[in-house]
């Protein structure tokens, strides 16, 4: 992925009645500098502004009863569109406990798209007419229920960042991250050399490369097994599988 004149490598339409929720991701830490640099582009568009509602309302009372509110078809209906128009091509996905969860290996797939128009429901999510006619696909960041799809857009931004070339300065502190090739991190150790009667390992002072990156290699090992074993299981089964 190469960023070419001033078009970003990745962008993202969010529509959402909460934009300022976004000012966390948009000017602080790695994401905010990102935006900044013009590698990512965030916009956004507001289906408050959208609603032919007397009242400017975006939700309503669902049909055959039951709890809560659910955002119309109308005003996320032009929203979309609107975003479709700007953004061609994008890829259109609902923010979604029902969709697929997230995963460090998956991120891949999502960056691949590099033009996304995020939908995030409010109140008890949105008319299924919306999720039948335009969503692309559906991303869910976990086994919970949050109270907006703003923040699961903004982890997925956030995660999906960090493999944009020219985000993260080295390509290799990407490489050693948990869950790259199914291990966690090693134990990661900085200035002072002692505290608090606290010491770092010898082995990271000695200076031989070869023994560190084995010491390392254990301690991701050990930290699996006793923290994500099943992260292990499937380390060895994918062996398996290229052995066969
Ligand atoms: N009634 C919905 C259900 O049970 O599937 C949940 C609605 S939730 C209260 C409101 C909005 O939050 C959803 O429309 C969705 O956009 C967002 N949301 C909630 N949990 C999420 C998750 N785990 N991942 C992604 N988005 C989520």
């Amino acid at each position: 992925m190469k960023k070419k004149n001033n078009q970003a490598l990745i962008s993202f339409y969010i529509i959402t009645i909460f934009p300022e929720m976004f000012t966390s991701i948009s000017h602080y830490g790695v994401t905010g500098k990102a935006i900044q640099k013009k590698i990512i582009e965030l916009s956004f568009i507001n289906p408050r502004d959208f609603t032919e509602h007397k009242h400017k309302s975006v939700d309503d009372r669902p049909y055959g009863g039951g709890p809560g509110m659910l955002m119309t078809v109308q005003p996320l209906y032009l929203s979309i569109k609107h975003a479709q128009s700007l953004l061609k091509d994008a890829t259109v996905v609902y923010l979604s406990p029902q969709g697929i969860k997230l995963n460090q290996n998956n991120i891949f797939n999502l960056i691949q798209k590099k033009k996304i128009i995020f939908v995030c429901g409010r109140y008890e999510g949105i008319d299924q007419r919306i999720i039948d006619s335009l969503i692309d696909e559906e991303w869910s960041i976990g086994d919970y229920i949050l109270t907006g799809g703003e923040l699961a857009a903004m982890v997925i931004i956030d995660s999906v960042s960090r493999f944009i070339p020219g985000v993260i300065n080295k390509k290799k502190s990407l490489e050693n991250e948990s869950f790259c090739n199914n291990l966690l991190d090693y134990p990661n150790y900085t200035r002072p050399k002692e505290i608090y009667n606290m010491k770092v390992p010898d082995i990271l002072l000695s200076g031989d490369h070869n023994k560190i990156r084995l010491w390392r290699l254990k301690k991701s090992l050990e930290k699996t097994l006793e923290k994500r074993p099943d992260l292990l299981e499937k380390k060895i089964l994918k062996k398996k599988k290229k052995i066969f």
